[in-house]
């Protein structure tokens, strides 16, 4: 639904105009809402980036042609990335947004050769030549493959990629796949980072979710997978699940001192409509689950605990325990680095082109089996896509310098001196000599904070609200 909620004329006007001609509801969305309680009360609802800033998309026609002319670009001296999708999981976890197919031996053998065969496309073309910093196995869950499928994929990958010598080597992982045979190919095979999806120690919120393992399982796992000394090893925790209480999460938090890992991701549950986690809520047979203040309590609660250790917090969700972790792959993907896609619904950036790549499994087989890149969608990056990619970065970071951006690509991003006035005063973020640095309550609402600094540059700059507003989209 377009809604009609700001009717003035940004371009060339200040941005104090552009939010005064403002209806009251976008006003609130954009600026927030005045409280003394900014952790609860700073928006009316969470909010998504919104896809439109990604840019215009190519007719059809053209796809195979442009991405053929991409590869003979010659490689610029630029630090660039590749994701790789596994499209399969063992099991369907309760609250996932992402599940593909169930995994299945005879599928999964015609997949790899396919991965494979995708991976020597283009390989050695003058594109494909520059060395590449990081590398990201994601699904799905890679290690659900066996270690035969895991092996040669791995080795594929260091055959037609050109890895730098100090290449981040990141590998998915459930808990449960942690058992020698798989760890051991994995690392003989050169990954060196293994991200694991932990989402809670504590047994009995895990099982709700329909996840396998009990805490004591994954404590030596993790520190089976760490006594090899091989991979820096990281995991993710979800705050809001049903059965999770404060002092749940605070345990949860707590074992993290303790536990074999290097680092961690914070990430707050969304409840997706269609998940089985909201009807099995809907059928009373599941507790609810957090609402945004309780979800907001349980990260700033986090917050609070982690600060007080001798960790780093290197962005609004991502903390380093010890100096093994870099956290590459996610940096530079939010820094809008290139991020060659490969595989089954895998996205990525080449040249001047966003792409996407065919999600269905058959479809995909049969376009590598024809030999052309499988995309689905190109869009050509926007002019703005640098100033966006920026404004991204430095707010997942958990600062803005507008000084700076305005330096780099326009002056009239000074203009946004008027909103962050205004967040300073809800609380959302601080001054810092001639940066902002987000409060807590701006880092639980970032999002937010990004899709309103994003709105507010395209109306300075374009003079236009162009994006459709969404009210509130994150579920949960
Ligand atoms: S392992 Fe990951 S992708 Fe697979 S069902 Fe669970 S959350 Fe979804």
């Amino acid at each position: 639904m377009r809604k009609a909620l700001y009717t003035g004329q940004g371009r060339g006007g200040s941005l104090q105009a552009i939010l005064a001609a403002m209806e009251p509801e976008l006003y609130s969305l954009v600026v927030g809402c005045q409280t003394d309680q900014p952790l609860y009360e700073a928006f009316p609802a969470k909010r998504v980036l919104h896809g439109d800033i990604r840019g215009a998309m190519l007719p059809k026609g053209e796809w195979v042609r442009r991405w053929q002319s991409v590869l003979q670009q010659p490689g610029l001296n630029e630090k660039r990335a590749a994701y790789i999708h596994i499209p399969f999981c063992q099991s369907k976890c309760l609250y996932c947004g992402f599940f593909q197919n169930y995994s299945q031996l005879e599928l999964e053998n015609a997949y790899i050769d396919r991965l494979i065969a995708e991976l020597k496309l283009g390989a050695g073309s003058p594109y494909l030549s520059v060395p590449v910093n990081a590398v990201f196995i994601g699904g799905g869950t890679p290690s659900s493959l066996s270690p035969a499928n895991a092996g040669r994929l791995l080795k594929a990958i260091r055959t037609y990629l050109p890895l730098t010598n100090d290449c981040e080597l990141t590998w998915e992982s459930r808990v449960h796949d942690l058992v020698p045979a798989k760890m051991e190919n994995w690392l003989e095979n050169g990954v060196n980072r293994v991200s694991i999806g932990v989402q809670s120690f504590n047994t009995k919120v895990r099982q709700a979710a329909g996840r396998l393992d009990n805490r004591e399982a994954i404590l030596e796992r993790l520190a089976a997978l760490s006594g090899y000394n091989q991979a820096t090893v990281i995991i993710d925790l979800i705050y809001g699940l049903p059965y999770q209480t404060h002092q749940v999460w605070l345990d949860d938090i707590a074992l993290l001192k303790t536990a074999a890992v290097d680092g961690w991701d914070l990430y707050q549950l969304n409840v997706y409509e269609n998940s089985a986690l909201k009807k099995e809520m809907d059928a009373g047979r599941l507790p609810a689950a957090a609402n945004v203040r309780e979800k907001a309590e349980l990260f700033a609660a986090a917050h609070h605990v982690l600060s007080g250790w001798p960790v780093a917090q290197i962005s609004v969700c991502h903390w380093a325990k010890t100096s093994r972790e870099r956290n590459m792959y996610n940096i530079m993907a939010q820094q809008g680095h290139t991020m060659l896609p490969f595989g089954a619904g895998a996205g990525g950036k080449a040249g001047d082109f966003s792409i996407m790549q065919e999600q269905d499994i058959k479809r995909y087989m049969q376009r590598i089996d024809s030999g052309e890149k499988p995309i689905i969608m190109m869009t050509a990056s926007p002019a703005s896509a640098n100033l966006h990619d920026a404004v991204k970065n430095q707010i997942k970071l958990g600062y803005l310098d507008i000084n700076q951006l305005a330096a780099e690509f326009d002056p009239r991003i000074g203009e946004l001196e008027a909103l962050l006035a205004l967040w300073e005063k809800n609380g959302l973020v601080t001054w810092e000599s001639r940066i902002v640095r987000l409060t807590v309550a701006g880092q639980f609402w970032y999002v937010n904070l990004m899709q309103s600094v994003l709105e507010c540059i395209n109306a300075l700059l374009h003079g236009a609200w162009s994006w459709e507003m969404q009210q509130g989209v994150v579920p949960g």
